[in-house]
């Protein structure tokens, strides 16, 4: 269930039928297909923490006492109801296991307060790194952005009516539309265009000649042309103090590396102390900072938790740091499974114990890479599509 203003109870209920659907799921497959690993990913504290932050923390712009004192202590209950589950899972595996087992809990990462949202496409159009095409509709659509009629406050202006719940009844495919009135991707001028911002936390792409369907810059003039984007970012200031807005610009060389890492994003940005975080579509509206207006006062944090509990693991030991992709390495070093030359990630020894850390790192031949093509049907696409829309990775 998304979250909407209103539903709290509904949406907090939600995330608790969640939790135990997957609790039961886990403990019946574990019981039916035994295996020597079990997986599981939680999602509920993702879900819970971008919505009920506020709820709990006193200090965020959207705090609001009333419904504090009624679900302030709702992400709490999410968290606790998960530990719960988390302990039924182990108490069933390690029942299964006579030669004792381990659980090991990790997140992807970490939470904290959600504040703005920045359109960074409309500031790419302020700093001519960005053209809107010069017809008519196009024209008229940025006047009106620019002007104060966006998806934001048509939303606004529709609950000051008592409208809102209108809105919440139209189907997905519905609003898509509605959103395709204001302005969007389809009014951009690529031919001029230098760089444009597309993603779910503001990834920035070089309008790159060979990569992008419309590229006009050539590779000779790529650095130049991050360097300008990154000099229009550096501008940002917070409102409020007068301080930069961006804490960290990643270029695409230190965030991904392989065959593929020249498709992926040029820059990745940190704003704020992940206060702000960039709108994944076009923009929400024309200014480029806002606050933020769809239901998250959570978002996202770079570290997260590591914990080893059982036979494998000492006690009281601390893991620096630890990465995600560390997990699969580490798992097959427990098993004694000798781990692929060209797995990333590395095998977490600080947490283990003696035995298990003496043993170096056995390194085994390269996994062959599977060249086979996914083939999805046009109703599998579909879904995928429609799963990636509502994440907001599609417009
Ligand atoms: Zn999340």
């Amino acid at each position: 269930m998304q979250y909407k203003a209103g539903n709290e109870a509904e949406f907090i209920a939600d995330l608790h039928d969640l939790i135990d659907t997957q609790l039961r799921y886990a403990l019946r497959l574990m019981q039916d297909q035994p295996t020597d690993v079990v997986m599981l990913h939680f999602l509920a504290t993702d879900n819970g923490s971008h919505t009920l932050w506020r709820f709990m923390d006193k200090t965020h712009p959207r705090h609001d006492p009333a419904l504090a004192a009624k679900y302030g202590n709702a992400l709490l209950e999410v968290y606790q109801h998960l530990d719960d589950a988390v302990k039924q899972v182990q108490e069933a595996g390690c029942k299964m296991q006579d030669a004792g087992c381990n659980t090991i809990i990790m997140s992807d990462h970490g939470f904290g307060p959600l504040h703005r949202t920045i359109n960074l496409n409309i500031l790419f159009v302020e700093k001519g790194l960005m053209h809107l095409k010069p017809r008519f509709f196009t024209q008229l659509r940025w006047w009106a952005f620019r002007n104060g009629l966006t998806p934001a406050t048509a939303y606004k202006i529709l609950s000051k009516l008592g409208l809102q719940n209108v809105t919440a009844k139209v189907s997905r495919k519905a609003r898509n539309e509605m959103v395709g009135k204001f302005l969007s991707f389809e009014d951009v001028d690529w031919s001029k265009t230098t760089a444009y911002s597309m993603g779910h936390v503001g990834q920035i792409y070089i309008n790159l000649q060979g990569r992008e369907p419309h590229g006009i810059i050539t590779p000779d003039r790529y650095t130049a042309a991050r360097r300008q984007v990154i000099d229009a970012l550096n501008t940002l200031r917070d409102p409020a103090t007068g301080k930069p807005l961006v804490d960290r610009i990643i270029p695409r060389e230190e965030a991904a590396h392989g065959p593929y890492a020249d498709q992926g994003a040029d820059l990745h940005l940190i704003l704020d102390g992940y206060k702000t975080i960039a709108f994944p579509l076009f923009a929400t509206e024309g200014r480029v900072l806002t606050p933020q207006i769809r239901g998250d006062s959570g978002c996202h944090r770079l570290h997260g938790i590591f914990i080893g509990n059982g036979a494998a693991f000492v006690n009281g030991a601390t893991v620096p740091n630890a990465r995600i992709i560390d997990l699969a390495p580490t798992i097959l070093h427990m098993f004694n499974v000798p781990v692929p030359e060209d797995m990333d990630g590395r095998v977490l020894t600080d947490a283990l114990t003696p035995e298990l850390r003496g043993k170096a790192a056995q390194i085994g031949a390269a996994a062959t890479t599977s060249t086979a093509q996914v083939d999805f049907t046009e109703e599998e696409q579909a879904e995928v599509e429609e799963r990636l829309r509502a994440l907001g990775y599609l417009g």
